[in-house]
């Protein structure tokens, strides 16, 4: 269905046993085949499921979790009961599998043939009781996986099997998702910085510092003739009609000389991400020199994240790393996703709400409509100049944003609906922008937000729902705080400190 996805697979293993006889698991085996076929004929499910038979033993689970593990296709193995399994035939297996699970059940019939069923067909249609038994095992084992209930037919459950398969291929992109540094964390902001040893470890993408000495080695190579070619491309693909003066053209030229720096620099360290700081650009003495970037580099952060580079702003990685999963996750789906900045509160009793922007670098995939590239002068960091941006507001309707903030012992992921209402137009403030009334209302999801300690940058989709980010948590492991229309303070802040025990205790429980 989506061509991004093509490479990847899931796998799909039917637990049973040799107990009823092999005629049993023959049958087992011929249902399992339909049931793979009929999920992929669908149309629901992004990515492939391979059947790989059925597991009749300890051995033989052994033998299928760990070709799992090896095969670079398989992006997570979802399970199935039809007959009785008994599990602890699953445990070793089970410790072996380090990639996504997904427990699905369901049984193959839908309804019970109530005038024809007798004891042989009991005997084969176990998963009522088989997926308690293998679902007890999963719980005792503490082992992280997503339980899908419902008939495997029906599209509810495969939009549940859906969303968690878009989960394990951004988890699996994430794995080998290299975000470059360019310049340290600004200001010695907190909330953006945090372990990049553990973050590896747990999340799985690694964070390298690029000097910008290094950067100036592809400014360097840039041809001209190719910032031409992307000028005219920036000219055929935005509305220019406010750039009239011939410095606004020249700081477009150089904004695009900027972007084909970067672009190299990223396709060379087979990078997937990046990070800037707007008081490291090169040269101070850039305007002599001509090494460096004259304006910050804000339109080509705008157009690298809308082709699926992680951005941070101000050296924050854990966003970059995070915008590239909610793109990479969101391939093929309509309405966009964004780096955002809480920038200014509008108190307008229940409709208040909170400006989301940035200086420049918002992703256009977001916009409403054709959006403008403007120059403006820009007064703020070592570069104050002229600095060519898009400028759009969002479109409108229900979406999801989120971060990860480091609390010293654990990753925790906060998350709130919020509702992107009609933005006005910024005169004298050209940037694109959303604006948005975060769940259940201002007070409450902004005074959540605060509580739990999230960042001032998120990352925002249209697409996704709060079930993409309790899937990418139970994969991640880590803490998932969710605001939505039903939290009130009270119970947030009792769930705060029940996290605060759990996670102290989640390691001796395991
Ligand atoms: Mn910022």
């Amino acid at each position: 269905m989506i061509k991004a996805f093509d490479n990847f697979e899931v796998w799909f293993v039917t637990g049973a046993q040799l107990l009823y006889g092999g005629d049993a698991v023959v049958q087992v085996d011929g249902h399992s085949n339909e049931m793979v076929a009929g999920m992929n004929a669908s149309g629901l499910l992004p990515v492939k499921v391979v059947y790989k038979g059925t597991a009749n033993s300890s051995e033989e689970v052994l033998d299928v979790m760990s070709r799992a593990e090896a095969d670079p296709r398989c992006i997570g193995v979802i399970t199935w009961m039809h007959t009785f399994s008994p599990a602890k035939m699953w445990i070793h297996g089970l410790q072996r599998l380090s990639k996504p699970l997904l427990h699905l059940h369901t049984q193959y019939n839908a309804e019970i043939p109530w005038e024809t069923m007798d004891m042989d067909f009991m005997n084969l249609n176990q998963s009522a009781h088989g997926d308690r038994e293998f679902g007890h095992i999963l719980s005792r084992m503490r082992k992280n996986h997503k339980t899908v209930v419902g008939y495997w037919k029906d599209p509810a459950t495969l939009g549940h099997i859906a969303v968690w398969q878009r989960v394990a291929a951004a988890w699996a992109d994430a794995q080998d998702m290299r975000i470059l540094r360019i310049g340290d964390q600004m200001n010695n902001v907190a909330v953006t910085d945090g372990d990049k040893v553990e973050a590896e470890m747990r999340l799985g993408y690694h964070v390298d510092y690029v000097p910008f000495s290094e950067v100036l080695q592809y400014f360097k190579q840039v041809q001209d003739a190719d910032v031409d070619a992307l000028v005219a491309k920036y000219n055929s693909i935005y509305d220019t009609s406010q750039v009239l003066h011939d410095d606004g053209r020249t700081s477009i030229w150089n904004a695009a000389k900027a972007e084909l720096t970067l672009r190299a620099l990223l396709v060379d360290h087979k990078a997937k991400g990046f990070t800037t700081n707007f008081d490291d650009l090169g040269d101070v003495d850039v305007q002599i020199s001509g090494m460096g970037f004259d304006q910050i580099p804000g339109l080509a952060s705008q157009r690298l994240m809308a082709e699926g580079y992680g951005f941070g702003a101000e050296g924050d990685w854990k966003s970059a790393a995070l915008y590239r999963t909610v793109w990479f996750m969101t391939q093929g789906l309509p309405e966009g996703c964004s780096f955002l900045e809480d920038y200014t509160l509008n108190f307008d009793g229940e409709r208040s709400a909170i400006l989301q922007a940035h200086m420049l670098e918002v992703c256009p995939l977001i916009a409403d409509a054709k959006p403008k590239l403007e120059v403006h002068w820009l007064g703020i960091g070592v570069r104050k100049n002229l600095t060519a941006r898009l400028v759009f507001t969002s479109k409108t309707g229900p979406g999801v944003t989120a971060t990860v903030v480091d609390m010293g012992n654990r990753f925790r992921l906060v998350v709130n609906d919020v509702e992107c209402i009609k933005s006005k137009p910024l005169p004298k403030l050209p940037v694109a922008s959303a604006l948005w009334i975060p769940m259940p209302s201002f007070e409450v999801g902004a005074g959540a937000w605060i509580l739990a300690g999230g960042t001032h940058h998120s990352i925002f989709s249209y697409d996704l729902t709060p079930e993409y980010w309790e899937d990418y948590a139970e994969i991640a492991g880590i803490e998932m705080l969710h605001i939505s229309k039903d939290t009130t303070i009270e119970n947030f802040k009792r769930e705060l400190r029940i996290n605060e025990v759990y996670y102290m205790l989640n390691k001796a429980l395991k």
